[in-house]
Parts: structure tokens; C-alpha cells; sequence
């Protein structure tokens, strides 16, 4: 069973019991939701253990400073209609839903996430697809959510089914957390589902550590790959879960070794009760260059910010090139040794 409520937490060895009134005022404020496949991977001895630390309430929450905001990425400004964001010319999110089979306690969106939320209604969803439809330039739809794998077979095949049959869109890209958090979920139903007959679907899959990949998430993703379905990942880079280079090194190899491609790093968005998660954008670049000294190019995220107010994603990773006119340039190598380049 899902586990949702503090009480619950509690029973679980998840927290100590002198902890409930405050894990009650955090769940009263923001979603709570661990998977029993999440709850089994915790460990109960270790008070700094990174998937709970990604799960469990923290009273840390409840401070909201003053640079964070409900919608970090800045979503509304670019709302047309119910469910589509159109911030790039060449591809929409559709906001099918708007809830998860885990909450996991950085989430950008969690002002918009949570149980008894509604999905789009059919009318809305009609009129997004009309949007899509009567915009030629849209090449990309990307499904988000909360987690558009949280529905039925059925119910996401039918829409991807008519998304497909928008001619001008050709890729249809889903993101989620549920082979992570639910691996058993991915079903042969769910594959035939994902699959859109003459487009190309692709699956991003959001995992933070690498102790999420157990042999069931990597039998999962082999399922979808094997399904023909190539598989990116993303990842938040999050303070005292994955902001040191031997956990990034490990997750982002475990992600490569899942035929899953290293996708997005991204900087933590200014999502409200966050802070104790932001690092700091030096730091990030710090594991970067880590990362570019120790991994194979196939393992390299793109680490990216989302602009607050709505300006969309930047790569923000370290820079390896001063131009000097006409003297050439100087790059510099894996060691951060500057080597002249005519
Ligand atoms: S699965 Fe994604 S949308 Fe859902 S709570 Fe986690 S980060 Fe937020």
C-alpha cells in the first residue's frame, strides 16, 4: 500500500514518533505519497539516507524564502489553454494530470500536484488538442503532469492516439517517475499504449540516485527500450542526495548501462520550502567539470537552468574556451589545464 498519511510514516519506521505533529503541518500544506517499492529501499538506520530524504516530509518546508514562488518555472505566462505550455515554438507540455504515484518534497510543481487534483476534463482536453492542431509549427508534445503514466492504458493510449493523429507532430515525449517508483506498473498494456502508430515516442525517466535503478527499475526500462522506445533521463541536482561527483558518476553510468541517455541535470528550481535542497550554480558547475574528467561522453548530462518568469531552460554548465581574438583561443582540458588552440 501507498503510504500517505504521517501516521503512517510513523508505522513505518520512516519517522520517529515525536516527529508527527510537525510531518502532520507539512502534510497539510503539500502531497505526501511513497510507493512500497520507495518505502522498501529506505534505510531506516541511516539518517541522512537519499531516497528519504527525497520522500519523506521535512518540517524545512514550511520556509518559504523570499525568492521562491508557486510556479518557479514560470508555466502560467505561457498558458493558452487548460493543460498546454507553449514556451518554445516547436513543442508544447500537455498537463494531463496533475497527480503522481509518489511526491517527492522538491517537486517544481508541487504548488499544482497532489491526490483529488483533476485531470483535464474531456472538454479541455478537446480544446488542447485543437491548440496543437491548429499549430503547425508544433513538432514536439511533450505529456508531463504530474505523472502522465499514472493513467490507465486505456485512457493514455487514447490520447496519445489522437495526438498521433495530428500530422504535423512528430515526436510525443512522456515524463515520469513511475518505472522508478512502480516498475511493476509497465505492462505490456502500457507499452502497446505508449507506442503511436508512424510517430516516435520517447520516454523521460527522472531518477536522482542510483540507488533508485534496483533490477526491477532496470528490467522496467529494459521492457521500454526493448518496446522501441528510447529512453532519456533528467535528474535535480539536490543537496544531500546526489551533490557530490561518485553519486553522480554512479547514477548517471547506471543510467547509460539501462540503454536510458543522460539528458538533463537540472539546477533546483525556487519552488516553495526548498532551500534546504538548492545548491549553488558554482557548485553545480564544480561536478560538472567532475563529471567531464570522469565519465565517458555517453554518461554527460546538459546541466540547465529553468529562468524564473518563464524564459525557459539554459544550459549553465562550465565554459572550456576563452576566445582571444586573433590570437586563437585557450581550451581548457580535463585536468583544467589552458592549452593554446591557433
Ligand atoms: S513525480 Fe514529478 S511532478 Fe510528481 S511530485 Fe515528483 S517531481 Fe513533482
Amino acid at each position: 500500500m501507498t503510504i500517505r498519511l504521517p501516521a503512517e510514516l510513523v508505522a513505518a519506521g520512516l519517522a520517529p514518533p515525536e516527529k508527527l505533529a510537525d510531518l502532520a503541518r507539512v502534510a497539510q500544506r503539500y502531497a505526501v505519497a511513497l510507493t512500497p517499492e520507495i518505502a522498501a529501499l529506505i534505510d531506516r538506520a541511516d539518517p541522512h539516507d537519499p531516497i528519504a530524504r527525497q520522500f519523506v516530509p521535512d518540517i524545512a518546508e514550511l520556509t518559504t524564502t523570499p525568492d521562491e514562488r508557486a510556479d518557479p518555472i514560470g508555466d502560467d505566462a505561457h498558458a493558452p489553454v487548460a493543460g498546454i505550455v507553449h514556451r518554445y515554438p516547436d513543442r508544447v507540455l500537455l498537463k494531463l494530470v496533475n497527480v503522481c504515484a509518489v511526491y517527492c518534497r522538491f517537486c517544481f510543481r508541487r504548488e499544482m500536484v497532489g491526490p483529488g487534483r483533476q485531470m483535464l476534463s474531456a472538454g479541455q482536453l478537446d480544446a488542447a488538442l485543437a491548440y496543437v492542431r491548429a499549430h503547425p509549427e508544433i513538432w514536439e508534445v511533450i505529456l508531463t503532469g504530474g505523472d502522465p503514466l499514472v493513467l490507465s492504458a486505456r485512457r493514455l493510449g487514447a490520447v496519445i492516439e489522437r495526438i498521433a493523429a495530428i500530422d504535423h507532430v512528430k515526436i510525443i515525449r512522456l515524463h515520469t517517475r513511475l518505472p522508478v517508483v512502480a516498475p511493476d506498473k509497465v505492462t505490456p498494456a502500457l507499452l502497446r499504449a505508449l507506442k503511436a502508430r508512424h510517430k516516435t515516442t520517447y520516454v523521460a525517466l527522472h531518477a536522482n540516485h542510483p540507488h533508485e535503478l534496483t533490477p526491477q527499475v532496470r528490467a522496467a526500462c529494459a521492457r521500454i527500450v526493448d518496446a522501441g522506445i528510447p529512453m532519456v533521463s533528467q535528474t535535480v541536482l539536490l543537496r544531500g542526495v546526489n551533490d557530490d561527483a561518485d553519486t553522480l558518476t554512479q547514477l548517471m553510468r547506471a543510467f547509460v548501462e539501462c540503454r536510458v541517455k543522460p539528458y538533463y541535470l537540472h539546477h533546483a528550481d525556487l519552488a516553495p520550502g526548498t532551500a534546504h535542497f538548492r545548491t549553488t550554480i558554482d557548485e553545480g558547475q564544480a561536478l560538472m567539470r567532475a563529471l567531464r574528467g570522469r565519465v565517458s561522453g555517453l554518461a554527460q548530462p546538459t546541466y540547465v537552468l529553468d529562468i524564473p518568469g518563464g524564459y525557459g531552460k539554459v544550459p549553465v554548465g562550465p565554459g572550456y574556451i576563452d576566445m582571444c581574438g586573433d590570437a586563437g583561443a585557450r581550451v581548457e582540458d580535463i585536468n583544467g589545464v589552458k592549452r593554446e588552440y591557433p
